[in-house]
């Protein structure tokens, strides 16, 4: 059986980095990421055999946990009939119908197959109904990493503390404003300075690729009164949240209480089961301008494949109240082990939630925006992460990455973590 370190170093040899993208690298903890061979439930094996409680997910998705037999089931019917066709088929249709049903601002939903193209296509769409060029992203959200959306990025651009990329252009860097998250003052500012030029604001609906960072009151709300003042279209993309910190996601419910819509929302990652699908969705008059409706264009070979909106359909049909209350019953549990763990082993540190998606950040201080994120002592990060790895706790490699919670997750799991977490904290003292 070939060893992770001998994998990765053929990998390195024919993938850049070894990886398809970049965090599961293991840049900034150092170390050999394990080769992922199966996952069932809450637990991923590796490569060479051994077993890990998944506190991952891929990234999201999981969220009934791995393999569950009807998504499995649901991905065989859909493969068997074919795995693509490239035409109109009636998983797709199915799974807007119910993202339209479950969600109240949208009509119509666009598939593409992954967030990246989701959010790109949002910002295409605003473009394209104001005539203007200009958008506003919040540092340290992640959007993909499209050329408009990379600047002052979260995630894997926040974990290698890169600049924002070479390959964008001058051009659209200069068209993408960005601003501290949670200053309406200075958004207010942005647009009294230039709001005719805006098209959109871009924000994650609870930021979750810097850490996770509590919108401030009333903020999501506020951006959507600016948007409505100036003309401009408010993208609410919740790739991460969707699905996720509630059956629908942060707008239907928090939203919905506030009173206030996004123009369009995107999904990803639970809305396809573990298969490439992603969405753009939003009401009928902005959505309708997308081709061939109408002249905003935006195309996929595979958009809307059968398999993924069969795996995304079935995870949200599983997706229950009680799926719900496990999951926050879960985190809480979660991060009441961590805080103990780390208060004992005199570990400054935060955790900030949004429900059931929570972060840890290894800081003293709050954490609201990118700038308090980065000063966290990922160093001490590093060493709790990998004491957990070697106690069979598999984290996500990065101290500005959200922990995810899935439905699989038990007694016996928690039981695992519990154990692991002392010896993490002492490590990261
Ligand atoms: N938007 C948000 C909020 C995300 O968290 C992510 C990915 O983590 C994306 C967009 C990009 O999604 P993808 O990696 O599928 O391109």
């Amino acid at each position: 059986m070939p060893t992770n370190e001998e994998l990765f170093a053929r990998a390195r040899r024919v993938m850049p980095g070894g990886v398809s993208s970049p965090v599961r690298a293991f840049g900034a903890v150092g170390g050999t990421p394990r080769f992922a061979a199966k996952a069932k439930g809450a637990w991923i094996t590796d490569a060479e055999g051994r077993e890990y409680v998944d506190l991952v997910g891929s990234w999201g998705p999981m969220i009934l946990g791995h393999a569950h037999p009807e998504v499995v089931a649901a991905i065989h019917r859909a493969v068997d009939a074919s795995p693509s066709f490239g035409a109109p088929c009636l998983p797709e249709l199915a799974l807007a119908e119910k993202i339209v049903s479950m969600v109240e601002p949208v009509e119509r939903v666009r598939f593409t197959s992954s967030g990246t193209e989701a959010v790109m296509t949002a910002v295409r769409l605003a473009r394209g109904a104001t005539g203007r060029d200009k958008i506003i992203k919040f540092a340290g959200c992640y959007h993909g990493h499209s050329d408009s959306l990379l600047a002052a990025a979260g995630s894997g651009v926040a974990t290698l503390g890169l600049p924002d990329s070479p390959g964008v252009t001058g051009g659209t860097a200069a068209d993408t404003l960005v601003l501290p998250y949670g200053r309406l003052d200075l958004v207010e500012e942005a647009f009294a300075a230039g709001g005719d030029l805006i098209a959109a604001v871009v924000t994650e609906a609870v930021p979750a690729n810097m850490g996770v960072i509590v919108p401030p009151a009333g903020f999501n709300k506020g951006l959507r009164e600016i948007c409505d003042r100036y003309g401009a279209k408010l993208i609410v993309d919740e790739v991460l949240t969707g699905f996720r910190v509630g059956p629908t996601g942060y707008w239907g419910a928090a939203g919905r209480d506030e009173g206030w819509a996004p123009d369009l929302l995107t999904y990803g990652k639970i809305v396809g089961g573990g298969l490439p699908m992603s969405a753009v969705a939003g009401g009928a008059a902005l959505m309708d301008l997308l081709a061939p409706a109408g002249p905003v264009y935006q195309a996929g070979t595979l958009s809307g494949n059968p398999a993924a909106a069969a795996a995304g359909l079935a995870t949200l049909e599983l997706a229950s109240a009680d799926v719900y209350s496990h999951l926050d019953a879960v985190s809480v549990q979660l991060r009441g082990l961590i805080t103990d763990a780390l208060s004992e082993a005199g570990v400054p540190h935060r955790i900030n939630n949004w429900g059931n998606l929570f972060s840890v950040f290894f800081t003293g201080d709050q954490v609201t925006d990118y700038e308090s994120a980065k000063k966290q002592d990922t160093a001490a990060f590093g060493r709790f992460f990998h004491t957990l790895l070697d106690e069979g706790v598999w984290l996500a490699p990065s101290s500005f990455e959200a922990w995810f919670v899935s439905d699989a997750l038990g007694d016996r799991e928690l039981e695992v973590i519990a154990a692991a977490l002392p010896k993490a904290a002492h490590a990261a003292a």
